[in-house]
């Protein structure tokens, strides 16, 4: 079978998930995995099926397209994770349930009437640039407070939560901080809000995905990891 190796890669990441949630005195069952299919052909949507991962993700539109012609691609619940233009909000708000990727308040504004229009209420999660790196994209930590608010309050949006990606580094454990902070800042506007079902943290990747856990991520994005033999 060609993606045989899924189901290897699904075990052994399974595996490491229990570790790191038995470290942290947490329920597996609360850390959802995302497989990144963005570098895998097409055909890998049913073997992911078959593997029991409930959940992918793509990060650009073109891409993203051919998979959700698969038929199997019904099997999963679809996340999108990429800098969203505008322009491109129409095609993803009917098609996906998830956007990790609310990086400014324009963008939530144009997905929540694409939401109405599609007659859905979409989740949204607000991408924060915790590092405060220039190249990255998304809302910078002391502002969230506020657009969280405004975010709420849209109609067709279901604000759940935060997420981020953290700085390439070596090692992995220079990740901790950036992880610790997001779920600092969750647990801070949550509780200034009042949110209702703002519980989630996107955060790690292939790389640190199990520090990521350590530190509460309730959604994990691993590509590489996953989807390659
Ligand atoms: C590609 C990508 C991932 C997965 O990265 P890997 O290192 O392959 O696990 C996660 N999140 C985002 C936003 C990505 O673009």
């Amino acid at each position: 079978m060609e993606f045989a190796y899924v189901h290897e890669n699904v075990a052994a990441i399974r595996l490491s998930i229990e570790a790191a949630c038995a470290k942290a005195g947490r329920d597996p069952a609360d850390v959802r995995v995302i497989a990144v299919t963005k570098t895998a052909p097409p055909d890998i949507v049913p073997a992911l099926a078959a593997a029991g991962v409930r959940d992918a993700a793509e990060n650009r539109w073109q891409a993203a397209r051919e998979k959700l012609e698969h038929q199997a691609s019904a099997l999963l619940t679809w996340h999108f994770i990429g800098t969203l233009q505008t322009n491109k909000v129409k095609y993803i708000a009917p098609r996906f349930d998830w956007i990790h990727s609310v990086d400014r308040l324009e963008l939530a504004v144009a997905l929540a009437q694409a939401a109405e229009r599609a007659g859905r209420t979409l989740n949204v999660l607000m991408q924060v640039n915790v590092a405060q790196e220039s190249q990255k994209h998304g809302f910078a930590p002391e502002i969230c407070l506020e657009a969280a608010r405004a975010i709420a309050g849209m109609p067709s949006l279901a604000l759940r939560g935060l997420m981020t990606m953290a700085p390439q580094v070596d090692d992995p454990e220079l990740a901790r901080p950036v992880f610790r902070a997001l779920r600092e800042l969750r647990d801070d506007v949550r509780a200034r809000l009042s949110l209702a079902a703002f519980d989630e943290l996107s955060m790690g990747m292939s790389q640190d995905y199990p520090i990521a856990i350590e530190e509460g991520a309730t959604m994990v994005r691993i590509g590489r990891r996953l989807v390659n033999p």
